[in-house]
């Protein structure tokens, strides 16, 4: 509904249109914006994580997924925050708390786990990356927690791909050769073209988890992960799986040459105690 407004003070024969629903909606924004800014101040977020796995169940490590753990309204999921976070430019300093605290993690479990070492992935999204400062940011990150810079996985998604590739690929080699790994996360989805994906430095392809869900029941799907696997093999790439819930589909993902896997059929995301606890049990 379009209201029609006559406003006293605007002139004589101005009128101004009025949609209550945008309102509403602008409202909204704003008010969960100043929850969002206060969020950061306060710390109220937690990381969760998820097991990555190889062929054998060795658990390869995890893949750090943020909460929002509001004070009266509890977990709250990315979905409902990270949109905003990246309109509003918040997520510049959510993805550094992000990048901080799974370095941090990482120094601790090579402190205490010795030998093995656990590879953590950190999503990182596109306006982060294109900060000018994006690589000090790491590398400084990485110097004062002192992490091994080779348990550090950067997930990128294909759809930052469309803009300013040669700026990423300079970033990524910059990051790459201090060790840290890169993964294309959400990989089928956009139209990331080949000769790119040829010069990017990554590490590993990220199967969708809407490819793998929809394995077994489409064969248009399925020549897509069966197609997403043989490229990653021909460039050297590790291929994970996103998404696997049944063992159905982890056996067929291992027949088509998949060489890790995530999804609730390992674990769900969860915090770190009980991702301790799921790794002590191995
Ligand atoms: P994503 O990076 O694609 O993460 C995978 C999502 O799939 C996660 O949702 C995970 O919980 C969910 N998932 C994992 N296994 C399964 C499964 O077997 N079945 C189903 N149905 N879902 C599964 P989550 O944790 O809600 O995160 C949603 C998105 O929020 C992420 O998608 C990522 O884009 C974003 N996100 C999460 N944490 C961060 C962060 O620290 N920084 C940034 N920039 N984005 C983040
Ligand atoms: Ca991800
Ligand atoms: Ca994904």
């Amino acid at each position: 509904m379009l209201l029609c407004i006559k406003q006293k003070n605007a002139g004589r024969n101005t009128v101004r249109f009025y949609d209550p629903a945008i309102q509403a909606s602008l409202e909204t924004h704003t008010a969960l914006e100043i929850k969002l800014r206060r969020a950061i101040t306060e710390q109220q977020f937690k990381l969760y994580y998820q097991l990555q796995v190889d062929n054998n169940d060795f658990i390869l490590g995890a893949e750090v997924l943020i909460r929002w753990q509001h004070p009266e309204k509890g977990i709250i999921p990315p979905i409902r925050f990270i949109p905003l976070a990246e309109n509003t430019g918040l997520i510049v300093p959510i993805g550094q708390w992000v990048l901080q605290t799974a370095c941090l993690q990482l120094k601790a479990w090579e402190l205490s786990l010795s030998p093995r070492h656990l590879v953590l992935a950190v999503n990182v999204s596109a306006k982060q990356f294109h900060q000018h400062d994006f690589i000090e940011e790491v590398l400084t990150v990485l110097q004062q927690t002192g992490a091994d810079p080779a348990n550090l996985k950067l997930e990128l998604t294909e759809s930052m791909l469309v803009e300013n590739v040669e700026d990423i690929i300079t970033k990524m080699n910059i990051l790459k050769s201090k060790s840290v790994k890169f993964s294309l996360d959400d990989f089928g989805t956009g139209f990331s073209s080949l000769s790119y994906l040829k010069r990017l430095p990554l590490d590993q392809l990220k199967i969708d988890k809407s490819f793998v869900s929809s394995l077994l029941s489409n064969p248009g799907d399925a020549a897509i992960v069966r197609t997403v696997i043989a490229l990653g093999q021909s460039f050297g790439l590790d291929v994970i799986a996103e998404g696997v819930e049944t063992e159905a589909q982890r056996k067929l993902l291992a027949v088509y040459g998949c060489n890790c896997y995530q999804g609730y059929f390992f674990g769900k995301p969860v915090p770190l105690t009980e991702f301790e606890l799921l790794f002590a049990q191995q």
